[in-house]
């Protein structure tokens, strides 16, 4: 019996993994969820001994139920390879107080390589099982981190197209660089004469536009969406709070069963629901600790119980955190509802015509393993600067906001428990705000000159996605209005 996906707002029918995959989002507009969440029935001696292929396996047969053996361990090894600059895919960094769970080894250096490297082998496979005949194009509005990682799996990938939309003066210029170096005939990267919001709304409006659809359709091409609610991107993130557990025991930081929490910096809330995912597996997670920038929609919420968007919008240095609707909370407060697909229809419906909603005290109940706070802009700098000067390791902003948090847990609990730290980008792609952390004199210095300085300080070889686009050819000069982007997509495709 296949495991099945259902609506978050509504929890009739039901569709196999494979068709979740490929359509993303569900028609009405719900987020796909799991049926159950399936047991981890492998022993920890056994499970110790997995390498992370090995493990991404065993967690995602689970899930993907309609996936052959043959099929997903082939997207596994497709996307778990070289393009990692490590063995272990995931390594886990001792400090003096917790664990840095290091997720930014992939070719993007942050850590939406991790379900990104995969996603596209992941939409391939799951196109031939529905005999889904058209050439899939993805359509990405990006504020950085997700183009870039999106390019990069879906470069070259056999039946695939990606276009990715960015804000022109939006983004920083080494995550810019990164795009418009990206190679790949199939591959598209367009910026925006507006911000990032317009960005996305023109992409929505693509998504939506049925003659548009009709038109492709007819030239054999079909959209779809590499955006962090489909469930093919949220499941292979699961796999690495499992290897967290078993790489701790194996080193001897954790014995058998022993609980950890888990803090993750959070923006769309994929990264933290794939802890809580983890910890229904049976893996022996405690907190799970979320953590967020000035924009602290989440925290208040966790407080309160009351979820407002109704505020301004802050630019932080953690630019992936920006955000002030958690896609991926939805699937949560499903959870919450006790699985009703109307009450969850609701709250979602107020969201949207309200922009806040009240849960009641007993769905809060439901979700007393979430502990939520925040990290000012001054705190994540000298949560920065503290770290590296005790000790020599050097966080990116993101990460520097959930270092911060723990603290604040930390101090308010009295908790001695370990703690596992979501690491979700490195330091070299956020030079300018690491560097300045440190030391303010480093403002004068260009972006790569700054590479060049972090690593002196640091010890850590600039990675090699870095070295790359230094001296990379421009390959993509398009630039557009909001307005023209559908000309560009249909020009792009030769309709
Ligand atoms: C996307 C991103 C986040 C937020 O992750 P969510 O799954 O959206 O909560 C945090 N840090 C970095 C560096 C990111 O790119």
């Amino acid at each position: 019996m296949d495991l099945l996906y259902t609506s978050t707002r509504n929890s009739q029918g039901g569709v196999t993994a494979s068709q979740a995959i490929l359509t993303g989002l569900a028609p009405d507009g719900g987020l796909y969820v799991p049926e159950r969440i399936p047991k981890l029935t492998i022993p920890e001696k056994a499970l110790m001994n997995m390498t992370y292929q090995e493990t991404a396996y065993e967690v995602m047969k689970l899930f993907f139920t309609d996936f052959t053996e043959g099929e997903l361990k082939n997207c596994i090894q497709k996307a778990y390879d070289s393009k990692f600059d490590t063995e272990e895919i995931v390594p886990v960094k001792k400090t003096n107080d917790a664990y840095y769970l290091e997720l930014f080894h992939g070719p993007t250096i942050a850590f939406k390589d991790m379900a990104l490297s995969i996603l596209p082998h992941l939409m391939i496979c799951s196109a031939k099982k529905n005999q889904a005949d058209k050439e899939i194009v993805i359509l990405t509005a990006t504020s950085g981190d997700t183009g870039k990682a999106a390019l990069s799996g879906f470069a070259g990938v056999a039946g695939t197209r990606i276009i990715v939309f960015y804000p022109k003066d939006g983004v920083s210029p080494i995550q810019k660089q990164q795009m418009v170096t990206q190679e790949g005939a199939n591959t598209l990267v367009v910026g925006i004469e507006g911000n990032f919001d317009q960005a996305q709304t023109g992409v929505k409006q693509m998504f939506s536009d049925q003659a548009l659809a009709q038109e492709l359709a007819a030239k054999g091409f079909q959209f779809s969406s590499a955006n962090s609610i489909n469930i093919g991107r949220l499941i292979p993130q699961v796999v690495y709070y499992v290897y967290a557990y078993a790489r701790m025991m194996a080193q001897g930081e954790l014995s058998e069963k022993e609980a950890f929490h888990v803090v993750v910096p959070t923006g769309n809330f994929g990264n933290i629901l794939a802890a809580k995912y983890a910890k229904e597996m049976g893996i022996p997670i405690g907190k799970l600790i979320c953590a967020s920038n000035e924009n602290k929609v989440l925290y208040d919420f966790f407080r309160t119980g009351n979820y407002d968007k109704n505020r301004e919008f802050i630019l932080t240095s953690s630019p992936s955190m920006d955000i002030l609707v958690s896609s991926n909370l939805e699937r949560l407060i499903f959870e919450m509802t006790g699985r009703d697909d109307s009450r969850d229809r609701k709250l979602m419906e107020t969201l949207s015509s309200q922009g806040s909603y009240q849960i009641t005290p007993e769905m809060k109940e439901r979700i007393s393993d979430f502990y939520g706070n925040y990290a000012s802009e001054e705190e994540t700098a000298s949560t920065i600067k503290e770290l590296y000067r005790r000790e020599g390791y050097v966080l990116d902003p993101h990460t520097a906001v959930a270092a911060c948090v723990y603290e604040k847990y930390k101090n308010e609990s009295q908790d001695g428990t370990k703690a596992v730290i979501a690491s979700t980008a490195s330091p070299y792609k956020f030079t300018r705000s690491v560097m300045t952390a440190i030391d303010s004199s480093y403002d004068c210095k260009t972006d790569f000159e700054l590479v060049d300085e972090l690593e002196k300080l640091s010890g850590v070889e600039v990675p090699q996605g870095i070295e790359e686009i230094r001296r990379a050819e421009v390959r993509h000069k398009t630039t557009c209005q909001v307005e023209e982007m559908p000309e560009v997509v249909k020009g792009f495709l030769g309709i």
